[in-house]
């Protein structure tokens, strides 16, 4: 039976889920005998473009095999942005999710989270969960500080499953929305309350260092009930990398964005840091945040060998200003990530953790 398909790559759908060489592709329209779904070979690059299929592309099959629900994908349609971790195509919406409590709201990790969502050019909203845990002033504290940095914030709790219905609206518009933020603060919880059926394991806040166990492991997309949006589901990335560019990261705070936008900044190579004549001014909550994020911006910059020094390692390297000499790899001490590696499974053999309870997960500032 011929399908009929007015979409320009035939038949076509988006990509729900990445199944080992695989995707799941669901139909824009029913398949015969009623198909909602196939199981398409992906290319890792598609030919061409060098583009990865990832959750959330819109795709074009080929080869369809209608009794067996297989297909491979053949064309990815152009995307609206991309979403590095966790790997998802044309997001519409970043939920931000943190706790109230265990763990409790950490500015300098939940605005790292915020800066992937700005930089992705996404709509923002952050939730605060576990609101049933701790007092009404507290949740109130929380909203207003952020609101105050310009974001729509909403405290919910997963006990009074009435109090996601504002949640629900948000999230019912058209588009993808994706749940970030640390594990442990409930995301698997509410996308349990927000998707009845769903049932994602949902971790017990492991005991002595309150920390959640890392439940959630591949991506997927999940609609919502009562139609609308769709959700993803996806591991929690407990410290998300900064958007690499220092020079345009005042851009990804909306207070500053607006400080600035109001009246412009005195000198075109200004850091923003409140100096006499800077627009950005100083007293503002999140000024130390983003200090300390252009710190760490700058310093990867600074660390980061320039292309001629790519082609010379072993020889020399830029340092700021300074050019520093290196050792020749071969006599070099690894480096302590390395070191840490290589310590990995012995360390969780022990139990021993690599950070103190009360800094799990969250950002401590430069050493
Ligand atoms: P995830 O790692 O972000 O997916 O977090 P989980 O959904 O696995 O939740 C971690 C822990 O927090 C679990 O023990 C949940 O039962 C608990 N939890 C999640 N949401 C709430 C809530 O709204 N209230 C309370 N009291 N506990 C919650
Ligand atoms: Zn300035």
């Amino acid at each position: 039976m011929a399908i009929a398909s007015d979409s320009p790559l035939g038949i076509a759908g988006l990509v729900v889920a990445l199944e080992a060489n695989y995707c799941r592709v669901a139909l824009d329209q029913l398949g015969p005998g009623g198909v909602r779904n196939l199981l398409c070979t992906r290319r890792r690059r598609l030919d061409k473009s060098g583009l990865e299929v990832c959750v959330g592309d819109r795709v074009g099959l080929e080869g369809i095999d209608w009794p067996a629900a297989r297909a491979a994908v053949a064309f990815l349609a152009p995307r609206r942005n991309r979403l590095e971790r966790p790997s998802v195509a044309n997001v519409a919406r970043v939920v931000v999710v943190a706790s109230l409590v265990d763990p409790r709201p950490d500015p300098l990790l939940l605005s790292r989270f915020l800066l992937s969502a700005e930089h992705l050019g996404a709509e923002v909203l952050l939730v605060f969960t576990k609101a049933d845990l701790v007092p009404e002033q507290e949740q109130r504290c929380w909203c207003e500080r952020v609101m105050a940095w310009g974001y729509h914030a909403l405290a919910v709790s997963c006990q009074w499953p009435s109090g996601l219905e504002a949640l629900r609206q948000r999230l019912r518009e058209p588009g993808i929305s994706v749940l970030c933020g640390p594990s442990g603060v409930g995301k698997s919880s509410l996308l349990n309350a927000l998707c009845p059926g769903l049932d994602l394991r949902v971790a017990a806040v492991s005991g002595r260092l309150r920390r959640g166990r890392h439940t959630t492991r591949h991506v997927a997309l999940y609609p919502l009930a009562g139609g609308g949006g769709m959700v993803v589901d996806s591991p929690g990335f407990n410290r998300p990398e900064l958007p690499p560019d220092a020079a345009g990261l005042a851009q990804l705070f909306p207070e500053l964005r607006q400080r600035l936008s109001q009246a412009g900044c005195r000198f075109v190579d200004c850091r923003h840091l409140g100096d006499p004549g800077c627009a950005a001014g100083s007293g503002w909550d999140r000024q130390e945040i983003y200090a300390h994020c252009l710190a760490e911006l700058e310093r990867q910059l600074a660390d980061r060998p320039s292309p001629l020094q790519r082609g010379r390692q072993g020889s020399n390297r830029q340092r700021g200003d300074r050019i520093e000499p290196l050792l020749d790899p071969r006599w070099r001490r690894p480096s302590r990530r390395r070191q840490r590696q290589d310590l990995g499974p012995q360390l969780q053999d022990s139990g021993a953790e690599l950070s103190p309870p009360d800094q799990a997960g969250s950002d401590q500032g430069p050493p």
